[in-house]
This record gives structure tokens, sequence and C-alpha cells, in this order.
């Protein structure tokens, strides 16, 4: 049987862009929005009341799981051909919906904070709402320590033009910027791409001088959009009575200071183990220490090249081995054509998986263009369609997991394809590759993205008190990276506060320590995996299952039997993360 590389989408809305059934679906929502708008917040919720605002609560669900359908869908049309023009225009009115939605359930949550305690209770528990109400407590929770719901609106409304304008200015100072590399005219992106990539040496220097001296260029700019947004969120949180700037991420990632500060601890305490593989790295360069540039530069060569069906084969199967139920919904997945891989041009670059609420289906978007890392991406992504899979007969409101466990599922994957692909090979220098982009990962994780929740703790203690240059941003940023990097590098990247974009994502601060938190839990989880064996797979699903429904140190206490706010379920995870730097070492040694 042959696999087909296009998707089906035809099957969820016929016709594409044109799609009539499409637009008629979208005309029934906004019509439903309307009216529900129009019948605003119900009364002050007594017994008598209860009816109307489980009715509305449910309305609500059920209007966010319809938009949910129409914005994925469309997302699919955009990212299989960026100048569909009507797709776009489609998108512009389901994010027009999104808006609406969005200041509806504001009002929602406000009148939530405002309901007597006792009856709120009785809502939640005891009626059709007790499967959603951890999500319903969570929105009452953080209305209750926001301001009054006029101001709120008010913060709202000036944060178009203020605080988020701050993330739009940076986007469009770094996105326009251009310069000559190599005689071509070059983006910072793809710059950036050259400096880790290349396996030329002297390329990846160059290459990384000249990033450095344009971002040097536009740090003035990027200096005051930090300290404006941030000054922002400082008064912000000062009128909410938030005494840490850690308060809101963490509430948005559903786990406490405590197991953050655990996890940093264990990390900070274990990852000096990653300079092994930094030496044994520069060996293979002939230097004596890696720059930045050096860090992720390709070491071993993975030479063979997959079809996608060999890949598709290669990831079911290794994945069989290890868990037939995972394996059977990534067969299927393939086979039903959920999956997207064509390489051709006019598709928007990288891949994701987003889920289609109302068919209970997933959609996987890439490019597969024949090697390893395209297999993995395929092995990944198929690992959050999995993640939504077991999660689809749930109700809408039980099934919005946040960050820091949405990549539990696409990593374990990942690990397992990796670890397969690994036993397969026979070749020295197909496996130095392989071992050495698990490193390269855990140095993302353990290190960089620890070097930008230093910097960012360290500039808001800072901020509070005055607004920082050019010079001392690069301070901070040359301090963070010496920490977090333990003093491994011959040199740095100070300008890392300016050139990286997640430090102006204003909709999601600290958007960095959710990461390392993903990774180490997913590795934790498959250390489990491993240590039990088969009869893992129930207690995998049910934790997958629980993802919207649970604090996560809930979730990995009822799942996993582990308290996160201890070190142990750490150290397992980072001795595992760490465990092929003795592998890489002795390998390289032999290769030298
Ligand atoms: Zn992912």
């Amino acid at each position: 049987m042959s696999i087909s590389v296009n998707w089906d989408l035809d099957s969820i809305f016929e016709g594409g862009s044109q799609s009539k059934s499409l637009a008629d679906f979208l005309s029934q929502l906004t019509t439903d929005l309307d009216t529900f708008e129009a019948a605003g917040v119900p009364d002050a919720l007594t017994h008598a009341t209860q009816p109307a605002w489980v009715d509305a609560i449910q309305t609500l669900f059920d209007l966010g799981a319809r938009l949910n359908q129409a914005s994925s869908f469309v997302g699919c049309l955009i990212s299989q051909d960026v100048k569909d023009d009507k797709a776009l225009q489609l998108m512009g009115q389901t994010e027009q919906l999104g808006a609406k939605l969005g200041a509806i359930w504001t009002k929602f949550q406000a009148a939530f904070a405002e309901q007597d305690d006792a009856a709120w209770t009785t809502l939640v528990t005891d009626t059709a709402l007790n499967s959603v109400a951890f999500y319903l407590n969570k929105s009452r929770t953080l209305a209750r320590q926001k301001m009054a719901p006029e101001l709120e609106t008010l913060a709202n409304d000036l944060a178009t033009d203020g605080y988020h304008a701050w993330g739009r200015l940076y986007d469009i100072v770094s996105g326009d910027k251009e310069v000559e590399f190599e005689g071509k005219p070059t983006s910072l992106g793809q710059l950036q791409s050259r400096f880790f990539d290349d396996p030329d040496r002297e390329v990846r220097q160059s290459a990384f001088k000249l990033f450095e001296e344009s971002w040097a260029d536009l740090a003035k700019t990027c200096a005051l959009a930090l300290n404006f947004q941030a000054g922002f969120r400082l008064a912000l949180y000062k009128h909410r009575d938030w005494q840490s700037v850690l308060h809101e991420p963490l509430l948005n990632n559903r786990f406490s200071a405590d197991t953050l500060d655990t996890m940093w601890d264990v990390v900070d305490a274990k990852s000096g183990k990653l300079l092994d593989f930094f030496d044994a790295k520069a060996k293979l360069f002939g230097i004596d220490k890696l720059s930045w540039f050096d860090v992720y530069a390709p070491v071993g060569e993975v030479n063979q090249t997959f079809t996608y069906k060999d890949a598709s084969d290669f990831v079911v199967d290794s994945i069989n081995t290890f868990d037939t139920d995972i394996a059977a919904y990534c067969r299927m997945a393939i086979d039903n054509r959920w999956i997207e891989s064509e390489d051709r041009s006019g598709k928007r670059a990288g891949a994701y998986c987003t889920s289609l609420p109302l068919t209970r289906e997933s959609r996987i978007f890439m490019t597969y263009n024949g090697s390893y890392n395209g297999m993995l991406t395929l092995a990944h992504e198929l690992g959050h369609g999995y993640h939504s899979w077991v999660m689809r007969d749930l109700p809408y409101g039980a099934r919005r997991y946040t960050m820091s466990v949405a990549e539990t599922a696409s990593t374990f994957n990942e690990m397992v394809v990796r670890n397969a692909s690994f036993d397969a090979s026979q070749d020295d220098q197909e496996r130095l590759s392989i071992l050495a982009t698990k490193l390269n990962d855990a140095a993302s994780f353990l290190m960089n993205i620890r070097a930008r929740f230093i910097f960012e703790q360290a500039f808001f203690d800072e901020r509070a008190k005055k607004q920082l240059s050019v010079d001392e941003l690069n301070d901070l940023m040359l301090s963070a990276q010496k920490t977090a990097y333990k003093d491994g590098l011959a040199d740095y990247h100070p300008l890392f506060w300016a050139s990286k974009l997640h430090f102006y994502i204003t909709y999601a601060p600290f958007y960095n320590f959710p990461y390392t938190f993903g990774f180490l839990f997913s590795n934790g989880v498959y250390a489990q995996a491993m240590a039990e064996g088969p009869t893992f797979q129930k207690r995998y699903v049910a934790l997958l299952r629980d993802t919207g429904s649970m604090d996560t140190e809930d979730l990995a206490q009822k799942h996993l039997g582990v308290d996160l706010t201890q070190p142990e379920f750490w150290e397992t995870a980072v001795d595992r993360v760490l465990a092929d730097v003795d592998d890489f070492v002795a390998l390289a040694n032999k290769l030298a």
C-alpha cells in the first residue's frame, strides 16, 4: 500500500478555503456568539439560577470547541499554501471571533469571582460541570487575584497599543534587518542557522561575528522595548498586588515555585557533566574549548536518507517494540492521511500538530526532506497527536493542558525512536551523531534555557529599580550564561537578550522554564516506563488524560508516585539525560 504525502482536509470541511460548509459553519458560529453575548452573564448564582449557569458555561465551552475546530482547519489551509488569500481572510475572521469569545470569557471569569463560595462549590461539584471543575476553579482563582473587572478591562485595552506593541515593534525591527553574507542578502534567522549548523568552523565564526554586529546595531531599540514592556508588567503586577514576577507564569503552568526551585537546583548540581561532552567535542574540532557558535555544530554523520514510507515504518516499528497502543495510533494517523509531509515550495516553515476537537482528530504539518531529523520530527508530532487522541472523549474544558506537560508525549516518542535508531546503527560516525544530537538537546534545556531564566529573573530585579542600558543588559546576560554553562565555553553571546525573540513574547512571560520542565518531566516519565515495562502503558495513558484537569504536582503524585517538590524525580530525569555523555566521550576518543 502506498502512503500519501498529502493530508486529507476535505473530510473536515470539503473544498479548502472555498468550502461552502466552512462558510456556513462560521456564519452559524458568529450568530451563536452574538446571541450568547447579548444574553450576558446569568443572575447571581443561587439554587434557582444554577441551571442557567450550567447552560451558559456549557455553551461557552461549546463555542470554544467550535471556534477551535474552525481555526485549526484554517491554520492548516494557510500552512499548506501560504499564498492562499482566501484562507488568510478566513484567519482574520476566526481571529475576530476569538477576540470576541475571549472578551466574553473575561466577563464570565470576573463573574465567577463574585459568586458566593458555597453556591459556587455546589455548581462545580454537583452538576454536569463536575468534569471541568478544575478548569473553572482555576479561572475563578485567577480572577480573584486580579484587579476589579473594569480596571482589568482598561489595562487590557491599554496593553494593545502599549505593552503588546513593544513586542510587535521588536518583531518588525528584527524581522526587517537584512545583511550581506557570502555575497548574498541574508536575514538574521538565516545567519543564525549558519553559525549553528555549518560544518565549517570558519563559516560559523564569521557568521556569528556578523550576527553579533548586526544585533549591536539594533540593541538600543531592543533595550527600550525590553525595558518598557517589563516596566508595564511590573506596574500591572503592583496594582494586582502580585509579589513575584513568577506568579503569573507559574499559575499558567500549574506548578509551584518550590517545584521550580527544586528542578533548577538539581540541574545546577548535575549539569557540569556536560562539560565532558563539550571537551570531547572540542577535541574533535581540534580546539581547546568550544565557542558559543560551536555548541551545536554537527559531529559524526548520518548518511542515510529515508523515504517517507521508510521513515514512517521505522517510527511505527520502533514504537511498536515499546508500546503497541501508541504504535497503532501512529499507523492509523499515517494511513488515514492525517499528515502533510510533502517537500514542495509554497508551504510554511516548521512543523506542528493541531487538534480538531469536534471531529476528535489531529492533523500534522511538516515538510519531510528525507533526513534523520525529519524522521524525528514525525515521531515528535505523532506524540502530540497521541496525547490529543487519548483525551478525545473528555469534555472540551478538561482537554486543555499547559506548556509544562504539552511536550510529554512528543519528547517520549522522540526518545523511543532515537534510541531505536542508535541500537540499529552499526556505523560509529552515525552513532556519534545520534548521541551528539541528544546531548545538544541536553545543553539546550539544561544550560541555554537556564541562562535565559537566570537572566530574566536578574533583569526584573534590576528593572524594578531602574531602566537598564545595553551594556548593563549585556553584563547580566554574560553572567547568566557563565553560570548556566558552568564557565565551560571560550566565549559567549552577551546580546542574546536582543537576539532571542522569546524575551519579547508579551503573551507568555518567562517563556523559558516550561521548556526545561517539559523536557525533564518527559524524561522522568520515560525512565519510569523503562523501569516498569509494558504495564506502564495504562498509567501513561491515565497520566496524559489527566493533564487537563490537575495541577502538575498532583498529576505526578497520582500517576508516577513522585513528589515534584523533592529532588529525587528530577535527579532520575537529569541522570537519564546525561547518561549519554560517557558513551559520547568514549566514542569520540575512539574516532579521534
Ligand atoms: Zn512539540
